[in-house]
């Protein structure tokens, strides 16, 4: 696997590929690598010539510095992890690479709606952070296909907007939530949580499941106050929000739509570390 610290040598790379007609599938990430990232490699394995991962904590998508500065970093691993499936190559690029290149020009565009709700309302700019960045990131890769997980449905949501937006052609793939054998959606942020928070980050699964449960059987707002009530009274257990939403919009739901348009959404805080979650139903 190549490693790329430099756009330029990066930009050499992709170029050589494109000029024997090779296609290039992006994943980027913001490092500290698990299984729900190598999915996302081996979609791209299966769909690109050339899969390229990205590896950047990208400042600009943080509302909390405090949560920036503890963001866990594991480059070593996270070479060694990609190299084992198969990626071909990985840009590394510094902050003053990027945002500091005489040729950047920021990328701002109207999110609408989408950056007001949910993780737009409560991590401010955080979406207009993601935007700008994997827009600079198809501006230096040229990707003909893009992997993002449906962990951060949100996100997905925003950059499908964003290509809408500026006519791209890149194809992007919704790839599956992945989880630990107990459910947990696996996530950087689980590395920060400590014995107990561990088992008590397993109730946004459980929470999920519990809803699509008794979904049907109790109306929207009674079961997003009911989970919301329980889950506040756990010990170092704050929820952010729990939402139920139509999956094409993100729109709130009054009452429940046909089979695989509900979608369950929460956010929680255990102990300092806030975790995320959605489920289909
Ligand atoms: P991150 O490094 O957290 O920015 O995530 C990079 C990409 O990996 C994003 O598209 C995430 O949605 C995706 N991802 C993170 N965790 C998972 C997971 N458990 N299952 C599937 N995709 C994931």
């Amino acid at each position: 696997m190549e490693v790329f610290y430099s756009k330029k040598k990066l930009a050499g790379f992709l170029d050589s590929q494109k000029e024997i007609e090779k296609t290039i599938g992006l994943v980027p990430t913001m490092g500290a690598l698990h299984e729900g990232h190598m999915s996302l490699i081996k979609e791209a394995r299966e769909h690109s010539d050339i899969v390229v991962a990205t590896i950047f904590v990208n400042p600009k998508q943080f509302d909390n510095k405090e949560d920036f500065d503890k963001y866990p970093v594991s480059i070593e691993d996270d070479i060694r992890m990609l190299e084992t499936n198969e990626c071909d190559a990985v840009f590394i690029p510094s902050e003053e690479s990027l945002y500091g290149a005489d040729d950047y020009r920021a990328f701002e565009m109207d999110l609408g709606y989408l950056d007001k709700i949910l993780e737009g309302a409560k991590r401010p700019g955080h979406f207009n952070g993601v935007v700008e960045i994997v827009h600079l990131l198809f501006e230096i890769i040229h990707p003909d296909f893009v992997f993002f997980g449906m962990k951060d449905y949100q996100q997905v949501m925003v950059i499908e907007k964003m290509l809408n937006y500026i006519h791209s052609d890149i194809l992007l793939f919704r790839c599956p939530i992945v989880r630990e054998s107990d459910g947990l959606a696996i996530s950087s942020r689980n590395r920060q949580l400590n014995r107990t928070e561990r088992q008590l980050a397993l109730n946004l699964h459980l929470t999920l499941l519990d809803i699509k449960d008794e979904y049907k059987k109790t109306n929207v707002q009674t079961l997003i106050d009911k989970h919301t009530e329980r889950l506040n009274k756990l010990k170092n257990v704050v929820v952010d929000y729990i939402e139920i939403a139509d999956s094409d919009t993100l729109q709130h739901l009054n009452e429940w739509k046909s089979a695989g348009k509900n979608l369950v959404l929460i956010a929680v805080f255990v102990g300092k570390v806030r975790l995320i979650d959605n489920l289909l139903f």
